[in-house]
């Protein structure tokens, strides 16, 4: 998770730009991130927690192929609790809780009043479009520290995206009914070719609702999204669409507007973004770059800073990973399943840098310190293979310093991947060019 406003455009503590890593083993290059001596295998990780598979609504992307229906074998509310006693005791810094829809869940309050008595942050993770004003007063009063609303584009886009006539407008129901009680609220929104020619429309929208934080995040190929993976940008377009966000992230901040901008599954953006400060501001894009090497980028997401328990009460390294379960908590504890390195793909997570091949190797590509191969599970899905190269690395050779001798390299060890059809030229993809920045509110 990279926050665009705190890295590219300044402002207050560059280290709170990073989210899940700390790679480092003491303070922050250039930052105020606390320090820390665990090791990956001891450090305690975001945990979404997957409460429901039930969902209102049928969206094309999602990663749990959730629908409208009563799925059997969920948690129950004695062994959500026992879950949390467990998160509480393992010290995690926060619990994500996730469907489904997990409103849809009758005990969602109950379970998120019960890991607050227990001194657990909890957040949500929702589609928005059951919040209702009298809901928004009970979210609040839950005591969540935060509300991420999905949408996936503007009014028609986003409902046919979403599978439910109706969605866009009670969603953002739903914005304005936690806005009104005082309930810190964030926008949602996965990129994809439906949504990317009107990434200018949907800043517009953030100002328009007034809306404090927005996450953009990158495709990743579970569940639903896998049938879709061929709507993924391509290389060209996710720099558009970067641009994009860089340019009005800075305009908002031009213009004192305080609102918090990040992108989320992909940790290329780092990268990216430190190339283009280059251009403008070399000793912050320095210190910048620092901070990233410092926070290690994939090195420290998946299976180390993060964690997901699903309906059933599996275990994986992430919500993407719902395809590989570590154990269950109906049989050990989470604390037990999440230490346990006696699992090869956990204990290859919690130490991969050995183990990325190809395109990404740390002999080969120049950035791995400060990107650590991005998303592994991309890698998993499209490849079978956890330790292939990124397919959603969007760099071009020349800028990783992928050299014909490097090129031979990777040839000679058997890594060279192939390039999955769906990273194709922007010409080919038929979506419109994004219009160039207005720089304003426009409706
Ligand atoms: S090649 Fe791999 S390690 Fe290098 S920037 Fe791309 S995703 Fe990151």
């Amino acid at each position: 998770m990279i926050s665009i406003s705190k890295l590219y455009c300044g402002g207050t503590a560059e280290s709170d730009g990073l989210r899940y890593g700390h790679g480092g083993q003491g303070p922050a290059v250039g930052g105020g991130a606390p320090p820390t001596s665990r090791t990956a295998a001891e450090r305690r990780p975001v945990t979404v927690w997957n409460v429901t598979r039930t969902c209102n609504l049928r969206c094309i992307h999602c990663y749990t192929d959730s629908e409208a229906k009563k799925y059997s074998g969920e948690l129950t509310t004695e062994e959500g609790k026992t879950l949390i006693r467990d998160l509480a005791g393992f010290e995690i810094p926060a619990l994500l809780f996730s469907g489904g829809e997990p409103l849809a869940r009758p005990d969602l309050l109950e379970l998120v009043a019960y890991a607050r008595s227990l001194g657990i942050r909890p957040t949500l993770s929702t589609n928005g479009t059951l919040i209702t004003d009298e809901t928004a007063r009970r979210i609040r009063e839950a005591g969540f520290t935060y509300v991420g609303i999905s949408l996936d584009g503007i009014g028609e886009v986003n409902d046919r995206f979403r599978g439910v006539g109706g969605a866009f407008e009670r969603a953002v129901r739903g914005f304005k009914a936690c806005v009104a009680v005082g309930q810190r609220v964030g926008l949602r929104l996965t990129l994809t070719r439906h949504n990317f020619a009107n990434l200018h429309g949907i800043f517009d929208f953030i100002e328009r609702e007034q809306i404090d934080r927005a996450c953009f995040y990158h495709l990743v190929y579970s569940g639903r999204g896998g049938q879709i993976a061929g709507d993924d940008l391509s290389r060209e377009e996710t720099r558009q669409a970067l641009d994009i966000i860089l340019e009005r992230t800075e305009d908002f901040h031009r213009r004192g507007l305080n609102k918090e901008i990040l992108t989320v599954d992909n940790h290329v953006d780092g990268i990216y973004l430190y190339m283009k400060l280059l251009a403008k501001d070399p000793p912050r894009a320095e210190r910048i770059l620092k901070l990233l090497r410092w926070n290690g980028g994939g090195l420290y997401s998946s299976g180390v800073g993060i964690a997901d328990i699903d309906f059933l009460g599996n275990v994986h390294a992430d919500q993407f990973w719902m395809h590989h379960s570590f154990g269950n908590v109906r049989q050990r504890p989470f604390s037990e399943i999440w230490t346990d390195t006696s699992n090869p793909l956990m204990a290859g997570l919690k130490n991969r840098r050995a183990k990325i091949k190809g395109r990404c190797a740390p002999d080969i590509c120049k950035w791995f310190d400060a990107c650590g191969g991005a998303m592994r599970v991309r890698a998993d899905l499209v490849h079978n293979d956890p330790w292939a190269p990124e397919p959603a690395c969007y760099l071009t050779d020349e800028e990783i310093g992928f050299t014909p001798e490097k090129r031979e390299l990777v040839a000679a060890r058997g890594e060279d991947f192939p390039l999955p059809a769906f990273s194709r030229p922007p010409q080919a993809s038929g979506a419109p060019p994004p219009r160039p920045c207005t720089g304003g509110a426009e409706a």
